[in-house]
């Protein structure tokens, strides 16, 4: 536990000056980078362990900020992205999978990640069927506000030309729009569905045997990246299960939860912990 506390501080130390640098250096690139970590943190904490999995409960104060936070910098429908993954987690890697590199070929996901997720993310069939627990818990924001992801992705990017004028802000949310549906989200399902040069399990031939982590895709997706910890047991809050395995999203789960904005947290002692 203290070394993972003490490697996982050096490593936040270092990205935080190198995002500071970034940031003085270029301000429209630091708040593209920005746009980016905020949109990464939503979908792990928020979409994915909370909404998919239930591996921890958020207060509503907490709630409202992801989903405002996914809205404006994603638009992402978290009813759809719930049915999605968890389609994804019904049919790993055989018929059924909406984005499996297996299926489809590894370039097809690596770079049309986004495609394969619209492509699912319509059919309201899966969305029913796989998600009808958030169709149900709606709220009115939900379904007035939310539900229009649209407007929050302009919104978003009328913020970035609000600070940073017209065209450098349009070139910050090119930045993260390339960033984090085209580099990071496609990264999960497409180099941690594929066996290649770091690619690594922790729990060899057990579940999806198709599935890898991959240090450096978890550092940028704030602990995504450790997939298959995530499919060997999908409904913990902690992915990164070795002292190395850096999970900032869990991270900020345990700082939410001792701001008592999280409860309800799915652990365990993982077996490689030290
Ligand atoms: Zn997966
Ligand atoms: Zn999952």
């Amino acid at each position: 536990m203290l070394l993972t506390a003490l490697f996982s501080a050096l490593l936040t130390l270092g990205l935080s000056l190198l995002a500071t640098a970034i940031a003085v250096f270029s301000p429209t690139v630091g708040l593209s980078l920005l746009a980016t970590a905020i949109a990464v943190f939503s979908t792990t904490v928020y979409l994915h362990r909370a909404a998919t999995h239930g591996a921890l409960v958020l207060h509503p104060l907490a709630l409202f900020a992801f989903k405002f936070a996914t809205w404006l910098t994603t638009g992402i429908r978290p009813w759809e992205w719930v049915a999605v993954h968890r389609k994804h987690h019904r049919f790993s890697d055989v018929d059924g999978d909406p984005h499996s590199p297996y299926l489809a070929g590894f370039w097809q996901i690596q770079v049309g990640n986004v495609f394969w997720y619209a492509r699912e993310a319509r059919n309201s069939e899966t969305v029913r069927a796989f998600a009808g627990d958030i169709l149900a818990a709606r709220t009115w924001l939900d379904r007035r506000v939310f539900a229009h992801g649209t407007i929050g992705v302009l919104l978003g990017l009328a913020l970035l030309c609000w600070f940073l004028g017209p065209l450098r802000g349009l070139i910050a949310g090119a930045i993260h729009l390339f960033l984090y549906v085209f580099v990071l989200s496609s990264s999960v399902n497409g180099l941690c569905h594929s066996r290649h040069l770091i690619g690594y399990q922790n729990y060899p031939g057990q579940h999806v045997v198709t599935v890898f982590n991959n240090w450096l895709v978890a550092i940028f997706t704030a602990g995504e990246g450790f997939h298959q910890n995530h499919h060997w047991k999908q409904s913990l809050a902690r992915f990164g299960h070795r002292w190395f395995e850096v999970d900032f999203g869990w991270w900020m789960i345990w700082i939410l939860e001792k701001m008592k904005l999280v409860t309800k947290v799915v652990r365990f002692r993982p077996v490689y912990a030290r």
